[in-house]
């Protein structure tokens, strides 16, 4: 059985005293419940702090991007030297950052390669958007997303892998798509594919989190599906009674 995993995308918000605070509501809560992966992602400048804080604890760390480079001329970036003591996970191709960052299928797969290089353990999102979602194009993209994304990885890089789908549409939205549409995407376009350019045992391996809009109120049902392994969760994260009851329901919907 996959071993589920929760994590928080706070985005672009909490000032490092604020980060502070908001782990120090929520570490006890996210600490009972040790019987699946929880991650926190704080924006940059706090994922120090807050790593020191759980150094102790099993809850991880992540960053929300990173650069592909070690080091350079590359100006306000972050490389995967800087983070891989600090944290064990990283975020790269959210789309935000496909959206207002021009980040493509190409860059994604360079930053999953060098976080791979480094020991970083990388969540890597795709998502498809309204217009695309409308136009019956999601299996096409998400499967060249996938393709792309993961292209010249071992079979045994990628079962270690965390895939996050998180329909565009639904991300902030308040919309969340249902299990059925995750469970289905996630089934036939992102593990059919894995098994067809890896093999099925890869594909029943890899760890795929559904995203968009997950709330404690929808968290239990979309954990059912037996295809989803976990939840990235953004505006939800923010609010710790909020989280901790997504990693409690999640945990309890998997049967844990
Ligand atoms: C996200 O940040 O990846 C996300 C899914 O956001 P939200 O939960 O707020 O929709």
């Amino acid at each position: 059985m996959r071993r589920p995993i929760l994590a928080g995308n706070w985005k672009m918000n909490k000032t490092v005293q604020e980060a502070i605070a908001l782990v120090h509501e929520m570490k006890a809560g996210l600490e009972a419940v040790e019987i699946i992966d929880r991650v926190l992602c704080p924006p940059f400048v706090a994922v120090s702090s807050v790593s020191e804080m759980l150094k102790d604890s099993q809850i991880a760390v992540g960053a929300q991007n990173m650069y592909w480079e070690n080091q350079g001329a590359f100006t306000g970036e972050i490389s995967p030297l800087m983070l891989k003591d600090i944290c064990e996970y990283v975020i790269i191709g959210h789309s935000e950052r496909r959206q207002y960052f021009g980040e493509t299928d190409e860059t994604v797969n360079k930053k999953v390669k060098a976080a791979l290089s480094h020991g970083l353990k990388p969540i890597v999102c795709v998502g498809e958007n309204l217009e695309q979602n409308e136009a019956r194009q999601t299996h096409a993209l998400i499967s060249g997303q996938v393709r792309l994304g993961l292209e010249g990885l071992t079979a045994s890089q990628v079962s270690g892998l965390v895939i996050a789908y998180e329909p565009i549409w639904a991300i902030g939205t308040g919309r969340a798509a249902t299990p059925e549409i995750a469970g289905e995407v996630i089934g036939t376009s992102i593990r059919k594919v894995i098994a067809e350019l890896y093999d099925a045992a890869t594909a029943e391996a890899i760890r795929v989190q559904y995203g968009g809009s997950v709330t404690s109120a929808n968290i239990a049902e979309f954990m059912a599906h037996p295809d989803v392994d976990g939840g990235l969760v953004g505006g939800a994260s923010l609010k710790p009674a909020e989280f901790v009851s997504i990693v409690e329901l999640s945990a309890k919907a998997k049967g844990l």
